[in-house]
């Protein structure tokens, strides 16, 4: 029988006061059950809350360097049951195992990341504008970080958020999605064996709009960080707004991959492939938008509708699969929604666009890849994000109008340009409204150690990854030494007022 797993509050696993369950299962075989897992409610999340109050004044003291050798032990641990975190994640989430591997490497590199960082987290030392008066500002650690995260990067992203939290002295409070539960237990147990102090690591596990809601509107909770959809990190800016607490949102995406008629078609093949199917279309980066210069759009979407139309489904256990499932039923249906949409729109649907029909897929969420050609620019499938097997392709004849149809739209996280024209390659950098820019490369591959995040209605001017990260969880204070001995006045005894 399938397990009742529980939330981690303080010192231990621990059953939700609300008594209640929800169902983890499989999306490749809806027969498949993981587990049931805590359908907690505002009682679980302020326990969870007060817990990592209490052991924040203990962690916050704890040297950054020592922080970073238990983050360092991590990143060993993730390191160790890599291959059985990456099966466990196939089997919760869908994406092929290659994927999955690739989700608990991107955790290793956070880890280590993080662990180098507890030896640096520097500060600024500068002159000041007095005699015998030292001038500095170095980063100190906020309270208690609410973490919300989404089902497509079932640990890469909890790491994204949780590793810099801690690094910096922060104590956390991890609402994963209620779609891939799994991952994150096994995540926070492994964060137990590394030693993590009780209560500076809680989870709570739940649906967005009780547990995660209840986590948002906690007073306590003093930073939040979320990654999801747009309309679900409108709602948590609106509260984050009125209670003023720190807030990073990384939303949605509408990515849009351009081929220009002088690039290497085989390559552009390749990442557009790779771009629009890897994650069955379910990442805030794929690529959903392809731009074809005219001169090679029809012979380029012949060859990628055959690629296309050859992509082997199934679970992404089995060896040779190449796309998974989607995430549930709802997720397949919205994608069935924009099918209709793009034809009743005029595009014309070149592959793809329904259910596969092979009775060893029948029992999961699968979606066959699917492309629309002729998608005119401003049309709703053209426009908003669809999240799932769909790519739409747009005619463009010039630089200029690819340009102008990547940045006419609210989103503004990853595009792509295929080129072998280098001034081509730096206008697309400066002009490219987006958060990140790939040359030659699919729209989807950042690396940890770089700033992760998007414009517009992607972000809110937060960065997740790299350096920049450091900086949301932290608070910069600044100290001032004067040791002259007499009152020396800033702005007035330095320009003659005491001349
Ligand atoms: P979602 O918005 O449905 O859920 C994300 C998380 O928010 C879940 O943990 C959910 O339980 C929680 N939630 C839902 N309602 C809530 C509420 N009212 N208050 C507090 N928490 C709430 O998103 P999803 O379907 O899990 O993920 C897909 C979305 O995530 C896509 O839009 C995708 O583009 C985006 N995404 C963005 C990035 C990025 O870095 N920009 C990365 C991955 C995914």
């Amino acid at each position: 029988m399938a397990p009742n797993f529980k939330n981690l509050i303080g010192d231990g696993w621990v059953a939700p006061a609300t008594g209640q369950y929800l169902e983890n299962r499989n999306p490749a075989d809806t027969g498949d059950l993981i587990g049931r897992f805590p359908d907690s409610g505002p009682g679980d999340v302020d326990r969870a809350v007060r817990a990592a109050e209490r052991a924040f004044e203990r962690w916050r003291r704890v040297p950054a360097p020592a922080r970073g050798d238990l983050l360092r032990r991590l990143g060993d641990l993730l390191q160790t049951n890599k291959e059985s975190l990456a099966d466990g994640m196939t089997r919760e989430m869908g994406k092929v195992l290659a994927e999955t591997r690739g989700d608990v490497q991107e955790g290793i590199d956070t880890a280590y990341y993080a662990a180098s960082e507890c030896r640096r987290l520097f500060g600024h030392t500068v002159p000041s504008e007095l005699r015998q008066k030292w001038a500095m500002s170095w980063r100190r650690p906020i309270g208690v970080c609410g973490l919300i995260t989404p089902f497509n990067f079932p640990l890469a992203i909890p790491t994204w958020k949780m590793f810099p939290a801690l690094a910096c002295g922060n104590t956390v409070v991890l609402k994963p999605s209620e779609d891939v539960p799994h991952t994150a237990h096994r995540l926070v147990e492994l964060a137990l064996e590394a030693g993590f102090p009780p209560g500076v690591i809680n989870l709570v596990h739940g649906r967005g709009e009780l547990a995660g809601k209840a986590l948002v509107e906690h007073p306590e909770v003093r930073v939040l960080s979320f990654t999801g959809s747009t309309s679900t990190g409108a709602l948590i800016g609106e509260v984050a707004g009125r209670m003023h607490k720190r807030l990073s949102l990384e939303m949605g995406g509408k990515n849009a991959l351009i081929v220009m008629d002088d690039a290497d078609l085989d390559l552009a093949l390749d990442g557009v492939v790779w771009g629009a199917f890897g994650t069955t279309g379910q990442r805030c980066t794929a690529t959903s938008r392809l731009l074809l210069h005219r001169k090679i759009h029809d012979r380029f979407l012949s060859r990628l509708a055959d690629r296309a139309g050859r992509l082997r489904l199934g679970d992404g256990r089995k060896p040779g699969v190449e796309v998974g499932p989607l995430i549930h039923e709802e997720a397949r249906e919205k994608v069935e929604r924009y099918v209709e949409i793009g034809s009743k729109d005029g595009a014309e649907l070149v592959t793809g666009g329904r259910r596969p029909r092979r009775s060893a897929l029948s029992h999961g969420w699968f979606f066959e890849p699917t492309i629309f050609a002729g998608v005119k620019p401003r049309s709703r499938l053209e426009q908003e994000e669809v999240f799932g097997p769909v790519l739409s392709v747009v005619r463009i004849g010039s630089l200029e109008e690819a340009i102008r149809v990547n940045n006419d739209v609210r989103y503004g996280l990853s595009s792509s340009l295929y080129s072998r024209d280098v001034q081509a390659a730096f206008r697309a950098f400066e002009e490219l409204d987006t958060g990140i820019t790939y040359i030659n490369a699919p729209t989807i591959g950042a690396e940890a150690h770089l700033p992760f995040g998007g414009v517009k209605q992607t972000g809110n001017g937060h960065r997740e990854g790299g350096w920049q990260v450091y900086e949301f969880y932290s608070e910069t204070k600044v100290g001032y030494a004067d040791y002259s001995g007499r009152l020396q006045r800033a702005q007035i005894d330095n320009y003659g007022g005491n001349s």
